[in-house]
């Protein structure tokens, strides 16, 4: 099958055209990540898939306008300069400066911090979230990442992923931001951000066709961040599974086979669509093919191939490999260590596979020499506002439909047992 370049554009456009119509982005809480919900459920049924939007209960979150953090007086300010991590408690705090030496991810090297302390660190390795804990349970007022490579404007937000033990304010700030704290340790700095954690519902998208026992299932998440609109992030993954659909929809279903597609709501908030469906109907699942960014502008062909999966893991990497060496692409193993809804599938011992074309890694993950890719971040717009439709590689989110329907059905028809 060849993916259809100008099909794949228009399935982009219709999620342009719900951000532009919602304020910019498409993330859970808001309306665009409902108008999302809605139109990929529409397109499923229209392809010709069963399709069910079950809700999915979460803690909603929101920053309020007016984070600031004010050191020798001067002061950064949200949302080009500052922003609350997702799940970030709110706070106005005074207290001295500590920058960390180390990243943070261990209890320990938070041994010479005062307590009351703003607590800098420029390190990671670890989830965010892990350095919060460490940096309250240490007694400081606040924790703050900083983004030393990163300008006004260019500011992440990544995720704590649950709220749960955050009682402290965790902040990120830009490269001048971690300038002033580094030279003002040991004088008092004040922060002040107010956050909201509130529950709230989000829907995923389930499709299916097909009757048998056994269930492959493809995913994508269809939540974009705060800031953007996700049209490579991960618009790209849902538009080529809306093409793998049309294709499966022509080709049919083997014998004791189900397709299923999940379109998961709330992965920038830490994987809470398909989290959700793995603890309540995952169990079927014979394999799982992820989709996460397909269409980086400088990307590459990075497969799966991560050493936490579970067994039978490897058999999809090399299906992968081996439909990609057929057709002559090239491409590089890669391990995102669970960084996307392939995660919860693997800890429940399904095995998972995936495609990813790169995020804004310039070093190991992208391994651009070995890929095709030329250098640079493979996505220099990732987790911003300007992942938008110009930002999406569309030949390469056609490759990827292309491969990851050659590797369903090499599952299917008897890669991988039932
Ligand atoms: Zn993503």
């Amino acid at each position: 099958m060849r993916a259809d370049e100008n099909r794949l554009r228009a399935d982009l456009e219709i999620l342009q055209r719900i951000a532009d119509a919602n304020g910019g982005i498409r993330a859970v809480g808001t309306s665009g990540y409902e108008a999302a919900v809605d139109a990929a459920a529409a397109s499923l049924e229209d392809i010709g898939f069963a399709v069910e939007t079950p809700s999915v209960s979460f803690t909603g979150f929101i920053e309020l306008p007016g984070a600031s953090l004010t050191v020798d007086g001067r002061t950064f300010a949200a949302p080009d300069e500052l922003h609350a991590l997702i799940y970030s408690a709110g706070g106005d705090v005074t207290g001295p400066v500590a920058v960390l030496d180390e990243s943070g991810c261990e209890p320990g090297q938070f041994a010479d911090v005062p307590s009351g302390a703003i607590v800098l660190t420029t390190g990671g390795g670890c989830f965010r979230r892990d350095q919060a804990l460490n940096a309250a349970d240490a007694g400081a007022a606040a924790f703050v990442v900083g983004y030393p490579d990163r300008g006004a404007g260019e500011i992440y937000r990544p995720t704590l992923i649950d709220p749960a033990g955050i009682t402290i304010p965790v902040v990120s700030v830009t490269d001048d931001g971690v300038r002033a704290l580094r030279d003002a340790e040991g004088d008092d700095a004040h922060l002040a951000v107010e956050t909201e954690r509130a529950p709230a519902t989000l829907r995923n998208v389930i499709a299916s066709l097909g009757e048998g026992p056994s269930v492959l299932m493809l995913g994508a998440h269809l939540d974009s961040v705060l800031d953007g609109p996700g049209l490579n992030d991960n618009g790209s993954g849902v538009v080529a599974l809306l093409e793998v659909a049309r294709a499966i929809v022509e080709t049919g279903v083997p014998e004791g086979w189900t397709v299923r597609i999940g379109l998961w709501g709330g992965e920038e908030f830490g994987d809470i669509g398909s989290r959700a469906y793995v603890e309540t109907s995952g169990d079927d699942v014979a394999a799982y093919l992820n989709l996460d960014m397909a269409g980086s502008p400088n990307g590459a062909t990075l497969v799966y191939d991560e050493a936490g999966a579970p067994s039978g893991s490897e058999e999809i990497t090399r299906a992968f490999e081996a439909w990609l060496d057929a057709r002559g692409e090239p491409h590089a193993p890669v391990d995102i260590g669970g960084s996307s809804d392939h995660f919860a599938f693997g800890q429940a011992g399904t095995p998972t596979g995936g495609l990813f074309a790169g995020a804004s890694e310039t070093g190991s993950a992208a391994q651009p020499a070995a890929s095709g890719s030329t250098g640079g971040p493979a996505d220099a717009c990732y987790h911003l506002a300007c992942d938008d439709l110009d930002n999406v590689d569309v030949a390469r989110v056609a490759l990827f439909a292309e491969a990851t329907l050659g590797v369903a059905y090499a599952l299917m028809e008897g890669g991988i047992e039932p």
